[in-house]
């Protein structure tokens, strides 16, 4: 739970799951809820892999995932889990063999519905392989690739039918005694998704995976993300989750964290709050905005920052950050430190001054935090 005594209204209530762990990673119960986002290189490119991840670990991934075809690729592996800074999931569809190896190789997850992968003797033998090197498992049904037999039950993909498949999976890993799992309901329509996820957290205590799958290119598939997954994590229900974009992976890492920030669920780096800017502006708002986003990327520590046009709303949005910068005449506009009006500041020298500002106070924060 996110719990603000004085401002209830913010309070979310994160629905009660068990916690399973990906690496070092904890999913679910009061763990925070994980980013995770997909490799597109091709695997057996060991260096392009690695370089994927550590981009994507350095904006802030929790873990990744990376798709393992074929044997190549589970070769490539072993040195991928071994050079990664974060948990790595190994994605497999159907060769129960692809599961075995990338256990061995050193994933710290797999995904893999085990009702895909043939008959209950397979099944032993891939539990066996994740029990014995430490691995969970991810349950990624798909309304797009649902079984037969469920399709022809009900028609068409729908919540219930989807839920059932996840349970199908959940039972044979159950009778295995196997319980170190997650689970996901996907769909790319974001009332089916959503639909499914509501049932999924009702029928299992199992940490849940969000996403909304071929959400679409970097601005569609964000606005869908944070529509279908803002419902639910809002209504309590997720422990990890996967902005699925067109996009380059780092993207779809920001993209999460955006979603998390803005129901104060996670917090990283450095917040903007800035105005859209209007004939009142002091400054170029927009300009400095850009400039800031991308002077600010590297600093990890939560802090926030308001870049407000003029008076109407400067001071009232700098009282409730750490940084503020008002717009003001002649060229110039006033900074606000801890919401308080501390300093007047060129327009010209700003951007240079707000990101000194903001490094000096981001090591004072990691600091005391160390303390
Ligand atoms: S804060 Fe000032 S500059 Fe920004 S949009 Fe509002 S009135 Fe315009």
């Amino acid at each position: 739970m996110s719990h603000n005594p004085i401002r209830p209204w913010r309070n979310i209530y994160r629905r009660k799951s068990r916690q399973i762990m990906v690496g070092n990673v904890p999913v679910g119960g009061d763990a925070p809820i994980s980013v995770q986002t997909m490799t597109n290189t091709d695997t057996s490119d060991v260096r392009a892999t690695l370089d994927q991840i550590l981009r994507a670990a350095e904006v802030g991934a929790d873990i990744v995932r990376v798709s393992t075809p074929d044997e190549a690729s589970t070769r490539a592996l072993r040195e991928i889990c071994r050079e990664s800074p974060v948990p790595i999931v190994a994605d497999i569809h159907f060769h129960y063999k692809r599961a075995i190896e990338a256990a061995e190789a050193g994933a710290a997850c797999l995904r893999i519905n085990p009702g895909n992968i043939g008959d209950a003797a397979r099944v032993k033998e891939v539990v066996r392989a994740a029990r014995d090197h430490g691995c969970s498992i991810r349950i990624g049904v798909n309304a797009g690739s649902l079984e037969k037999h469920l399709l022809e039950k009900y028609g068409e993909p729908c919540p219930d039918a989807m839920v059932e498949s996840g349970l199908d999976h959940i039972k044979l890993l159950q009778d295995n005694d196997f319980h170190e799992f997650k689970i996901s309901v996907k769909a790319s329509d974001v009332f089916l998704a959503s639909a499914a996820y509501q049932a999924l957290a009702d029928a299992t205590d199992a940490p849940i995976h969000l996403g909304i799958t071929e959400a679409g290119g970097l601005m569609a598939g964000t606005v869908k993300s944070a529509i279908g997954m803002g419902n639910l994590l809002w209504a309590g229900i997720g422990d990890t989750l996967r902005v699925s974009l067109s996009a380059d992976p780092v993207e779809e890492v920001k993209m999460g964290f955006e979603i998390l920030k803005s129901l104060g669920l996670r917090t990283r780096g450095v917040q903007i709050i800035s105005c859209p800017s209007c004939a009142r502006q002091g400054f170029d708002v927009i300009k400095t905005v850009e400039a800031l986003e991308k002077r600010l990327e590297h600093i990890k520590t939560p802090m926030s920052l308001s870049i407000i046009g003029c008076v109407v709303n400067g001071p009232g949005e700098a009282l409730m950050t750490d940084i503020g910068f008002t717009g003001g005449g002649a060229g110039s506009g006033m900074i606000y430190l801890a919401g308080k009006q501390s300093h007047k500041m060129s327009n010209e020298q700003m951007i240079d001054h707000i990101v000194e500002l903001v490094e000096k106070r981001a090591s004072e924060l990691e600091a005391e935090a160390a303390e």
